[in-house]
């Protein structure tokens, strides 16, 4: 069960529930940011610290990308 919290958004204080899924970071990437989603707007936002999680996505992506890049010009070029 999920703390309340309050939302950056509406700044109502609610039960946010957790993001299973993102097409930024897949299933992990929600579950290493905490994001959650107000249930009064569907704010998306982190749960742990009640702020937007905006710039940890672009982080999370840039990393992504950075890790995974190689990888796939290995894939394609061998
Ligand atoms: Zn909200």
């Amino acid at each position: 069960m999920q703390p309340e919290v309050a939302c950056p958004k509406c700044q109502a204080q609610v039960t946010p529930s957790p993001v299973g899924f993102t097409w930024w970071g897949g299933a992990l990437g929600p579950r290493m940011l905490h994001h959650v989603e107000c249930p009064a707007c569907h704010a998306r936002f982190n749960g742990r610290s009640g702020l937007p999680n905006d710039r940890a996505i672009a982080i999370y992506v840039v990393v992504t990308l950075a890790v995974f890049s190689p990888l796939i010009y290995w894939v394609l070029t061998r």
